[in-house]
């Protein structure tokens, strides 16, 4: 068996879907590696750090491989020169194009689209949606701290103290609890808000304070559903105080599928500190803030918006070595005597799976192309 990785193309994008010591375990397993020359320079890995794996100074060249482990999804191009019956296993944005799914099936590719996989406990180990929500959360901190023109932590000098800033976290899922433990490592004062009820107790044992809006709604499968009209204007009213009264802002709320809800309003906005920061984490998919426009930084009133674009690429080192652990342990089980062997029985492999033999497998993608 020959896994090819290709250098991502995307704007961007530095995080590599192979690292060193992942290289090294495929290895153990009889696996050919062929990695294109440069993939992995922008999450700052030599190529001497690879062993026993074969440089491809084209593209087409790991194109040719059995298997391709990519981050991104690859462009139309890239999906053309692959082998029918290739397997292709990455972050394939599903929902967001349907299309490619329609020429991978074509292409009688058999793709993995890593975002569908099963959210099950014994499917944690290849979940890149947490492992990369978990850098995001942390960048988004260190964003606001760069940003903020306040200490996060008390401070005693020699004239007084200064007070720790006020950081507000929205959305306690994988990204916002990560915000709130980097943001209380940082000594800042935390509060923190979701609408599943269950993350009271996560965020009050990472030492924030939990923001009653009164508002509760779990949906399916452990995530959030949509709130009414109703529900949407009584969160306002309570999450208000809290937002005029922070000084960072940090966003994560999303609702799987659909576009981010958005949660804080123009109004809430210009009733903000002047000078406080917001980071919108939600940004790349509509925005949990009024204002937001994704990849920029505005002044909108009081408030200095900023709409980061793939934050996990700003640590693309340990990023990229988070996916590429994800990644192998979901495509260790599909490799027997050094060969592959998909056991289509497996629901975290038949739930992952976007395309196979010609089809489109994937029930909610099938929907969207109608
Ligand atoms: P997500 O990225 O879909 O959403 C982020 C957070 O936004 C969620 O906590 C959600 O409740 C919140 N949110 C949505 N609408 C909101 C609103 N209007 N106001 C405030 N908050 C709002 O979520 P995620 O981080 O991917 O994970 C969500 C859940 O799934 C968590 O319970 C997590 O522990 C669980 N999970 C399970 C597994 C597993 O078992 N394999 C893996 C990852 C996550």
């Amino acid at each position: 068996l020959t896994i090819g990785v290709v250098a991502e193309r995307a704007t961007g994008e530095r995080r590599v879907a192979l690292v060193p010591e992942v290289a090294k375990r495929f290895r153990a397993l009889g696996v050919e590696l062929v990695i294109q020359r440069g993939a992995a320079d922008g999450a700052n890995i030599a190529e001497g750090e690879f062993a026993e794996v074969r440089w491809a100074d084209t593209v087409d060249e790991v194109l040719a491989a059995d298997m391709v482990l990519a981050i991104q999804p690859l462009d139309d191009e890239s999906i053309s020169k692959l082998k029918p019956g290739a397997v292709l296993v990455a972050g394939l944005q599903p929902y967001q194009s349907a299309d490619r799914a329609k020429l991978l099936a074509e292409r009688k590719i058999t793709s993995f689209a890593m975002e569908l996989l099963p959210r099950i406990s014994r499917a944690q180990s290849m979940d890149i949606l947490s492992s990369q929500a978990a850098c995001s959360g942390y960048q988004c901190v260190l964003i606001a701290a760069s940003h903020c023109t306040k200490f996060f932590p008390m401070m005693t000098y020699a004239a007084g103290t200064i007070r720790p800033a006020k950081v507000l976290v929205i959305g306690a899922g994988v990204a916002g609890l990560q915000a709130i433990a980097t943001a209380r490592r940082m000594g800042a004062m935390v509060e923190a808000y979701d609408v599943r009820p269950e993350t009271k107790e996560q965020i009050e044992s990472l030492g924030a304070k939990f923001v009653d809006t009164g508002v509760s709604a779990a949906g399916t499968g452990g995530y959030a559903r949509e709130l009414t009209e109703d529900e949407k204007r009584q969160q306002a009213e309570r999450l208000g105080k809290a937002v005029a009264q922070c000084d960072a802002l940090i966003t994560t709320a999303a609702i799987p599928g659909k576009k981010a809800p958005q949660i804080i309003s123009a109004e809430m906005v210009s009733k903000m500190k002047v000078g406080a920061v917001v980071v919108d984490m939600a940004a790349e998919s509509g925005g949990n803030v009024a204002g937001t426009v994704a990849g920029e930084t505005l002044r909108v009133g009081p408030a200095l918006i900023v709409g980061p674009a793939n934050l996990p690429s700003r640590m693309a080192s340990h990023a990229s070595e988070m996916f590429a652990k994800n990644l192998y342990n979901f495509v260790v089980p599909m490799i027997k005597d050094s060969a592959l062997a998909i056991d289509w029985s497996d629901e975290v492999i038949a739930g992952t799976c976007l395309t196979h033999d010609g089809a489109v497998r994937h029930d909610g993608v099938k929907k969207i192309l109608g």
